[in-house]
Parts: structure tokens; C-alpha cells; sequence
């Protein structure tokens, strides 16, 4: 969980612009845009500009902030695509998963009607 912010990373260059992506939302507090190697159909990613590595590191205000469009994005995900479930999440450390180093939360629609691990 250690290290410096990279100012240069994938998401820091989509926040500022400097990286295409495909927008979902964008409002002061996050970017939201359409994962580029999907989970599942409609994987969207949403990306604090609070410019930190992992949730961890984030102000108590922006967590809050983030996470309550989070749940918004996802209910437009819900109404667009009606999918079964919603998988939420998010990784810190590369040990936990994480690949990028600019904090972001997943929202994954599952479809498939049966449960995961059945
Ligand atoms: P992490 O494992 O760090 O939580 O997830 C990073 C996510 O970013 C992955 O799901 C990966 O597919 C996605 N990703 C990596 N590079 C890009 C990119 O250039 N554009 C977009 N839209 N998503 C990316």
C-alpha cells in the first residue's frame, strides 16, 4: 500500500484529459467511464479526482462524495441493462488486485441469472 502517487498514471491522464475514454458521467468530484477490457458487458469504472493511490488514502469528504455516485452510476446501470446483480468494488495494493494507481471503484452487472460460485 505504500508508495507515491504517479501523476502520470492511466486514470491521472483520463482525468485530465490528456487520455480518451468513454464517458459515462463526469461531475467536481468523479469521472466515470466504461472499463476498456470488461469484466462482464457494461463494466464501468468510477474515478475520484482526489489524486491518491488507493480508498485508503482518501479525504473522509471525497469518500463520501464518490461513493454516493457510485451508487447513482449504478442505478443507471441497472435501469439501462436490468441486469441480475451488481458486483461493487474496489482494490487496494497490488497484492489485492489493483493495476492502477489511482483510486477507482468497479461496477460490474452480472447477467447471468445464477449465482456466482453455484
Ligand atoms: P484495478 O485492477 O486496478 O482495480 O482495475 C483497473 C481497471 O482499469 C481494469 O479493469 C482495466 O481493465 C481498466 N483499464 C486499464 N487501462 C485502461 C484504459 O486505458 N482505459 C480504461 N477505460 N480502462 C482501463
Amino acid at each position: 500500500l505504500e508508495g507515491a502517487y504517479d501523476p502520470e498514471n492511466i486514470f491521472a491522464k483520463i482525468l485530465k484529459g490528456e487520455m480518451p475514454c468513454v464517458k459515462v458521467y463526469e461531475d467536481e468530484h468523479v469521472i466515470s467511464f466504461m472499463d476498456i477490457f470488461p469484466q462482464a458487458p457494461g463494466h464501468t469504472l468510477v474515478v475520484p479526482r482526489e489524486p491518491v493511490r488507493n480508498a485508503l488514502e482518501m479525504t473522509d469528504g471525497a469518500l463520501q462524495a464518490t461513493i454516493v455516485r457510485v451508487k447513482r452510476i449504478a442505478n443507471a446501470v441497472k435501469s439501462a441493462l436490468e441486469p441480475d446483480g451488481i458486483v461493487i468494488t474496489q482494490f487496494n495494493g497490488a497484492p489485492a488486485g489493483q493495476t492502477i494507481f489511482h483510486v477507482h471503484f468497479h461496477i460490474i452487472p452480472r447477467m447471468d441469472g445464477v449465482a456466482l460460485g453455484a
